[in-house]
């Protein structure tokens, strides 16, 4: 086995392990920690549809609105106040 191969095979993504146990629950569990976030976390709902809509026709978003530059679900990022589009040239 060459190193790369070996490399590859240790690779564990928990995030997409837990994706795969149960999909729709999955994404019901973010919907609710979105709507639960702190005020003060919280982008107001102009800002944030500008976001998404920024996301939208981004040729960055991949499978079920994850970013594929950052990793994130762009729905949750773009509700934080603090983050930011990770492009060099940041979309939002
Ligand atoms: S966060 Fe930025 S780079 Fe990622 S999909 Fe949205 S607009 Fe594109």
């Amino acid at each position: 086995m060459d190193h790369y191969t070996k490399k590859q095979e240790l690779r564990v993504c928990r995030k997409c392990l837990l994706y795969a146990e149960n999909r729709e629950e999955f994404f019901r569990k973010l919907e609710a920690y979105i709507a639960n976030l702190d005020e003060d976390d919280r982008t107001d709902q102009e800002t944030y549809e500008q976001r998404l809509a920024q996301c939208a026709h981004c040729p960055h978003l991949v499978t079920d609105g994850m970013c594929a530059l950052c990793g994130c679900y762009v729905e949750l990022r773009a509700a934080l106040k603090v983050r930011r589009c990770p492009d060099t040239v940041r979309k939002w």
